[in-house]
């Protein structure tokens, strides 16, 4: 058992505990887990294609954003040959909302791999799943051991924080990602792979949060050597994009339309989607609102004018009906503005 909270630098990851501590320490986390998880619909399922669909869905995004997204994009395509079968415009629309589209666009042209190259049957190993579109080191490691039971350790920046402070290694260090990856190999439990990676996951997210880690309720407490005296790293400070866009409306109740444009099939960001158009306001105009929207690192901020149609004649884009909008794939912020206006729900 760990001794003192402090840092140890330097350390090799076969020093970080014993092999006793080892036992005791998956012991502890997987009675904490049971008793402590949250109650979230992908952990009530072995199925593998909806556990994938989970892991990608939950990269970069909150729990609290993707569940009912989960939800819906399921109903939608309950088996991987549903979503095989979709077109993109109908994956991208159950996506809006979730940002990172390029995930929902991987995660497509995967099921249709998995459909017509494997028969509709889901790889089995972490190294198998590997092969497939946008399924990552982390993505492949949790669908191979929630899924099938496969012994190995899933490796997040939730993962890396919590075992480097346990280890009492320093984030910046040379080499902690290694270690960090060779510890998590140690401690994954053979018997129980797949509740032991989801203990290490919610431990993160719950309690060995990136800023002030909850140590009296952890229950590797006895083992960590930090026990949240860690320095963390520095944030850069978000970035701020000021943009100003148009609701050109034209008709009213059910026959109302919206102008909308279309990205880019090669941007670089949000390829394909629908948006708002841009719009050059007169010096005396003023915005009917101001929508703040994050996308990665960016705070974007944007005043929205709204307009009846026939200022808008000859501007380039598509008029949509009211009613077809919730069938387009809208980026984030168009969704948002439009909401806001009772144009969609
Ligand atoms: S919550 Fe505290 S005691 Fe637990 S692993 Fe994180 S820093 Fe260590």
């Amino acid at each position: 058992m760990a001794a003192a909270a402090k840092s140890v630098p330097g350390r090799p990851a076969e020093e970080a505990c014993t092999a006793n501590d080892v036992q005791e320490m998956r012991a502890t986390l997987l009675a904490w887990y049971t008793a402590h998880k949250r109650d979230l619909p992908w952990r009530a399922t072995r199925d593998p294609y909806r556990i994938w669909v989970s892991e990608i869905m939950l990269q970069q995004t909150r729990v609290a954003a993707v569940l009912e997204h989960y939800r819906l994009f399921l109903a939608a395509f309950p088996t991987v040959e549903a979503l095989a079968a979709a077109n993109e415009p109908e994956v991208l629309t159950l996506w809006s909302g979730l940002g990172y589209y390029r995930r929902a666009r991987m995660l497509h042209r995967a099921a249709r791999l998995v459909v017509s190259e494997l028969a509709g049957v889901m790889p089995r190993t972490a190294e198998a799943l590997l092969a497939l579109p946008g399924v990552g080191a982390y993505t492949a490691a949790a669908v191979a051991s929630i899924a099938f039971d496969e012994p190995v350790a899933v490796v997040d920046g939730n993962v890396e924080r919590v075992l480097a402070r346990v280890a009492g290694w320093s984030a910046v260090e040379a080499g902690c990602v290694t270690k960090v990856r060779t510890f998590a190999d140690m401690l994954v439990d053979p018997a129980r792979p797949g509740d032991f990676n989801q203990g290490m996951m919610e431990l993160g997210a719950t309690v060995c949060l990136p800023r002030a880690p909850l140590c009296l309720g952890c229950p590797w407490q006895q083992w960590c050597h930090t026990r949240g005296e860690h320095p963390v790293a520095v944030r850069r400070p978000q970035q701020r994009q000021h943009s100003v866009r148009a609701v050109w409306l034209r008709g009213s109740g059910a026959t109302q339309q919206v102008l909308l444009v279309q990205r880019a099939a090669d941007a670089s960001l949000m390829a394909g989607m629908w948006e708002l158009p841009g719009y050059d306001p007169k010096p005396d105009e003023s915005p009917e609102f101001t929508a703040r929207h994050a996308i990665t690192v960016t705070n974007h901020v944007v005043d929205v004018y709204v307009a009846r149609a026939e200022a808008a004649r000859g501007m380039a884009g598509e008029w949509v009906p009211v009613n077809e909008l919730s069938r387009r794939a809208l980026t984030g912020l168009t969704r948002k503005v439009l909401r806001r206006l009772g144009c969609i729900k």
